[in-house]
């Protein structure tokens, strides 16, 4: 049976070793997180995964949840745990204090999230979607139909979904034919399907508001007459009690690889009745603040799944008893030595720990900046939020669920045969993995995004801010001989990234093919170079805060400086190879008539 523990120690250095939240204590929302209470908030959090979610976890897959007269049940035990987790009031965690929110920033609820999802990753995306979906309405909604329906939101009581995808239009949102017909009062009819819309319905919530990409009646061809709609499961009568069943019905649940224990839905709408979210023909840039929350959202998930297959591979390397080490025996009252005594095995493990470690510091650093954006009194402090949040959303996206999955098969190879059985939970894992890849904007239109957008914005600003941000920490700490070992290759890989941005630059824009033939080269060469960076910041904070420790900490600050060496040694290099593949560009790989592949 697998099993999860909440990484507590990890996310303690990260707020106040590496980020040092107290700093912020001026600001709105972290005035109202104080180092103890963010502990107590912690430690809560743990028990709720650990002890609530994660046993579900398996549980959840197997079932799946079921469509019986158009009613969709979860698996066994999922209720109990939503009711759980509204009573422990977690949905609103960060949301807004005017809409009954605790205002907590989000630096806090993505490693709450992260927890979530490590222990039940099906689980956690009926709270996720739902979230997201507030955040939408809190941007674009009007002030009636914010105070009608965001306050259910936050509690929990109502979830929320997102709905773009139909038959025949998955990227290409322009594509879509789902419509909707002006009633005159106001409101709009809706109809035509969604497909694989995910939490689209369950029996957790006596609500469930679908956010709905339509055209409305006449409206141009394209993206640019898609508009955003809330189309409430069941209608909200003005007292804020349940009206009738509106015109949306689930018409299939998918048989799927994994996530099992979340309903992918086929939704029907036929006349269902829907309100306008945000301006006419304009629902794109209302849905993206939907889908941008969701990108990190996603990511995580990514992190999580390797999170969680980590700590399970790790403690069966320490187990199982294979072999001798290359250097004479270990465990000599042994028959043989457990796996982690050999190199190959310790390969895996590292690869795997330097990347969860870098990557949730990652996480949690663009999380604050996200915070910062909208908290700060500082202008120059708000841009730079606004820019890495921007900048990085698809990187975190692509680049951590890219490794997520890989990482859930190097966990899951450490079991051997093992973790190709089903009772060890490591192939539940690698399936559940996969979807992060794929949903959300697949990683390949994460990657055009990062090259083909986010590069360009305000003329190249937050590539630059980041580039800064880097030159900087590296000119502070070059003469730090401790640093040494992060500061070189940490250097290596900017200079790798900015050569292939500068590639770009020069090449891309008299042939478009060759941003999209190094994109997804670029995003991981990104996502290495932001996790060195990462690297050389904790290694910083840990080596600072040796000094005076002992014991337990002690330990803690020597592996995190060993497991960042790590980092560098053998994952930073691989920065030159993928600045190799954006530098041969697009020619040969379009040379190739289709006939010919
Ligand atoms: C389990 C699950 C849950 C989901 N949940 C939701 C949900 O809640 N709401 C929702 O609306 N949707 C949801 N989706 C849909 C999901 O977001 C889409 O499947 C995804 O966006 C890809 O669309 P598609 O499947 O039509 O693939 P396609 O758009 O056909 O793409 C196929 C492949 O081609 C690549 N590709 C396509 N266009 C380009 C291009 N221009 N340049 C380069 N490469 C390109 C893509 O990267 C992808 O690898 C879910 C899907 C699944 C399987």
């Amino acid at each position: 049976m697998p099993s999860y523990k909440a990484p507590l120690r990890e996310y303690r250095f990260l707020l106040n070793d590496l980020l040092d939240l107290s700093q912020y204590a001026k600001l709105p929302g972290f005035a109202d997180a104080p180092a103890d209470l963010v502990d107590a908030i912690l430690e809560e959090a743990a028990k709720l995964t650990e002890e609530v979610l994660q046993p579900l976890n398996q549980i959840g897959d197997r079932e799946g949840c079921k469509l019986e007269n158009g009613v969709v049940t979860t698996p066994t035990g999922f209720k109990e745990a939503y009711k759980l987790l509204v009573e422990g009031g977690w949905p609103a965690l960060v949301a807004d204090t005017q809409y009954g929110g605790q205002g907590l920033p989000n630096a806090l609820g993505v490693i709450f999230n992260e927890m979530v999802s490590s222990a039940n990753m099906a689980f956690g995306m009926y709270p996720g979607l739902s979230h997201g979906a507030y955040s939408a309405l809190s941007q674009h909604g009007t002030d009636e139909q914010k105070k009608k329906y965001l306050p259910k939101l936050v509690t929990g009581e109502w979830t929320g979904t997102m709905n773009l995808t139909e038959p025949h239009c998955g990227t290409d949102l322009g594509l879509l034919r789902t419509k909707a017909v002006p009633v005159g009062d106001g409101s709009y009819k809706i109809s035509g399907q969604k497909i694989f819309i995910s939490a689209g319905e369950h029996d957790l919530a006596e609500n469930i508001l679908h956010l709905v990409l339509a055209r409305i009646e006449g409206a141009p061809q394209g993206v640019k007459g898609i508009s955003l709609f809330l189309v409430p499961k069941f209608l909200v009568n003005e007292d804020g009690s349940l009206g009738a069943r509106n015109g949306v019905t689930c018409g299939a649940l998918e048989e799927k690889m994994g996530i099992h224990g979340n309903a992918t839905c086929v939704l029907n709408y036929d006349d269902a009745i829907g309100w306008l979210v945000g301006e006419e023909h304009k629902g794109l840039r209302a849905m993206f603040t939907m889908m941008n929350e969701a990108r990190l959202g996603v990511g995580l998930q990514g992190l999580s799944q390797s999170e969680v297959a980590y700590q399970n591979a790790l403690a069966y390397a320490q187990e199982r008893l294979q072999g001798r080490s290359l250097t004479g025996p270990k465990a000599e009252d042994k028959p043989a030595d457990p796996l982690i005594v050999h190199p190959d095995v310790r390969r895996m493990l590292l690869n795997i720990k330097s990347f969860n470690e870098g990557a949730r510091a990652l996480l949690v650093w663009t999380a604050l900046h996200g915070d910062l954006s909208h908290r700060s009194d500082d202008e120059k402090t708000r841009e730079f939020g606004d820019d890495m949040m921007a900048l990085l959303t698809p990187v975190l996206k692509g680049y951590f669920t890219d490794r997520g999955f890989m990482n859930a098969v190097d966990a899951q190879q450490i079991f051997g045969g093992h973790g190709y059985i089903a009772e060890w939970g490591m192939e539940q894992f690698v399936r559940d993995a996969r979807i992060a890849m794929i949903y959300e904007g697949a990683n390949g239109v994460q990657a055009l995004d990062l090259v083909g957008r986010k590069l360009a914005q305000n003329g190249g600003r937050a590539v630059f801010a980041f580039f800064k941000a880097v030159d900087d920490f590296i000119a502070e700490n070059k003469n730090n001989e401790a640093l040494k070992s992060f500061i070189e290759p940490l250097g290596r890989a900017r200079a790798d990234l900015e050569t292939a941005t500068m590639w770009f630059m020069e090449n891309a824009l008299t042939n478009a093919d060759h941003a999209g033939a190094g994109s997804t080269p670029y995003m991981h060469l990104f996502g290495i170079t932001g996790l060195a960076f990462m690297w050389a910041k904790m290694a910083k904070a840990a080596t600072e805060k040796l000094a005076a420790a002992e014991g337990g900490d002690k330990v803690f600050y020597e592996t995190k400086i060993k497991t960042g060496r790590y980092y560098m040694e053998h994952v930073v290099p691989e920065t030159a190879t993928h600045l190799a593949r954006v530098r041969h560009g697009a020619d040969t790989m379009m040379s190739l008539a289709a006939g010919e592949f």
